[in-house]
């Protein structure tokens, strides 16, 4: 039997990160985590109960009342949970987009949040993906990719699933959350958003979400029996 692997896959906001992640890990059975959104329920809970990110006595608090979790929905989807309930639908309006990269600069937020992901790594078989999944959270993950795509093709793309979530946003609104949340995410001093070395990089701009996925199965299996050559 194939050894199970760590799979991380980072980029730029809305590159088709988290559809790609999900189908991989149906495909090969293994759990997927969308690290953003708890990075996302947390920005949730901060904005419903008016914590200040500029008072580290606030945050600190409000820490220690945040229990992110997640479960499979009937539907068959992860889903998360703030503190027992699904946040799913609001952690992607674009009140929590416009909020989420500030709330994600901050170090308590971040230890939160990397010590429960790299505790639900621990027994591989996982897929996650997010901002520092190959450079701070696994940094031993066996296979790493960074994706890309051009922001009109990102922009589009993110249109078209708030859209299909009710809410209709113009698309140069779209287009200036995406770059600064791309410029926060990148400049930050903890964890910024980087291309890990030994990533393989996919841009996703002129390619289909099905070439998407085969190729990162195609390479988790390279990955996985390179494991097994490695250990025999
Ligand atoms: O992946 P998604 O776009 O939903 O992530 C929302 C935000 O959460 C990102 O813009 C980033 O600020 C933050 N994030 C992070 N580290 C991760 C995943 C997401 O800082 N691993």
């Amino acid at each position: 039997m194939l050894k199970k692997i760590v799979i991380a896959i980072d980029g730029y906001s809305a590159c088709g990160k988290s559809t790609t992640a999900r189908e991989v890990a149906r495909i090969l059975g293994y759990r997927y985590i969308d690290s953003g959104a708890m990075y996302r329920a947390v920005t949730l809970y901060f904005l419903e109960h008016h914590v200040a990110v500029t008072n580290p006595k606030e945050v600190d608090r409000a820490l220690q009342q945040i229990r992110v979790s997640f479960a499979v929905s009937r539907k068959g989807n992860s889903e998360v949970f703030l503190n027992g309930l699904s946040v799913e639908q609001e952690i992607r309006q674009m009140r929590v987009s416009a909020a989420v990269s500030q709330v994600s600069t901050l170090k308590p937020v971040r230890l939160a949040m990397v010590d429960q992901q790299r505790k639900m790594g621990k027994h591989k078989g996982i897929v996650m993906d997010g901002r520092d999944i190959g450079t701070v959270v696994f940094p031993e993950a066996e296979l790493k990719l960074f994706l890309t795509a051009d922001l009109l093709t990102r922009a589009f793309r993110r249109q078209r699933e708030l859209l299909e979530r009710d809410e209709m946003v113009d698309l140069d609104q779209v287009i200036e959350n995406l770059m600064e949340r791309d410029r926060i995410d990148s400049s930050r001093t903890e964890s910024p958003l980087k291309k890990a070395s030994d990533a393989h990089e996919i841009n996703t701009t002129h390619v289909t979400i099905d070439e998407q996925v085969d190729e990162v199965v195609r390479l988790s299996l390279s990955a996985m029996v390179a494991g097994r050559t490695a250990t025999s």
